[in-house]
């Protein structure tokens, strides 16, 4: 579909769950937050469909986020689900990559085509302290493991606060680079302040250009990552709320005071 802005919207990021398993500091509080209701998250059958009815109206490209996907109870049997959609060119999970080890194999059996997975640093201490709790050893496993399961073209998401020059990303960029993996680098944004940024090595944060349309967990397909305007695919029904959302997408993002990292999912 062309929005009013002439740009063609064919990329859906999808967020099946607010939960996380780490606690990284620019996207949650070390307290966690108030979940959504079980009631109010999209079941897979929901999704399925949200997503099939995406494909007829032209998106081509999936992308599945969270929180963190793969706390999601089953999430192999959704991406099966998914995956038997005629129409998807790009299917993609963006990961923190601690339960790869576990899902990775599965993930890609069930036809998966590609993993975005998040490492800020290779050093032990300060993935510690950025994700409140994570351990790196359980990341490196579970990026080894989806190398071995036959994941191709992986891609590193890198969180820096201003510059790829910075220790912490210039470490992640060698490990990248060592595992012939492509690095993103996403400088800090913060929704409500409206700071946001064009993502270095990748497409994000350049509105001109944006192909993109988001649903939480709880079915609100939104037109911007920094807006707060959102369509229920539960009250006003799937294809309308793509049609709305798409035709209330802004030239440019402005902020956000709903939207989180963890419930719009990046
Ligand atoms: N849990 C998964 C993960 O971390 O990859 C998927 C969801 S996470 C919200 C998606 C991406 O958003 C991650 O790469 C994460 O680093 C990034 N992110 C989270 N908070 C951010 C912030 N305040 N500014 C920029 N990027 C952020
Ligand atoms: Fe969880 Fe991803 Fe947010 Fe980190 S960035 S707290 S891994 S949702």
């Amino acid at each position: 579909m062309i929005d009013r802005f002439d740009r063609k919207i064919n990329y859906l990021r999808v967020s099946v769950t607010d939960r996380c398993n780490l606690r990284c500091f620019y996207c949650m509080p070390e307290q966690g937050v108030d979940l959504l209701k079980h009631e109010d998250i999209l079941s897979f059958d929901e999704i399925t469909e949200v997503i099939k009815i995406a494909v007829e109206l032209g998106f081509e490209k999936i992308r599945l986020t969270g929180g963190e996907p793969l706390v999601r109870k089953d999430i192999t049997e959704l991406v099966k689900m998914i995956s038997g959609i005629k129409g998807i060119k790009d299917f993609g999970l963006t990961t923190n990559g601690i339960l790869l080890k576990r899902f990775a194999a599965d993930l890609k059996n069930a036809g998966l085509h590609r993993l975005n997975i998040s490492l800020d640093t290779t050093d032990p201490e300060e993935y510690r302290k950025i994700t409140r709790c994570g351990e790196l050893k359980d990341l490196f496993e579970g990026i080894e493991a989806a190398v071995k399961a036959g994941f191709r073209e992986i891609k590193i998401n890198t969180v820096i606060d201003s510059s790829s020059d910075e220790e912490n990303a210039q470490k992640a960029a060698k490990f990248a680079d060592d595992n012939g993996f492509k690095i993103r680098f996403i400088r800090k944004m913060n929704l409500e302040k409206g700071t946001f940024w064009n993502v270095i090595g990748g497409d994000g944060g350049k509105c001109s250009i944006c192909n993109r349309l988001r649903v939480s967990s709880d079915g609100m397909v939104s037109p911007c990552l920094f807006s707060d305007e959102g369509f229920n695919v539960r009250e006003i029904g799937v294809k309308e709320a793509f049609i709305q959302a798409i035709n209330s997408k802004p030239e440019k993002g402005v902020m956000s005071r709903t939207h989180k990292f963890y419930n719009i999912g990046g």
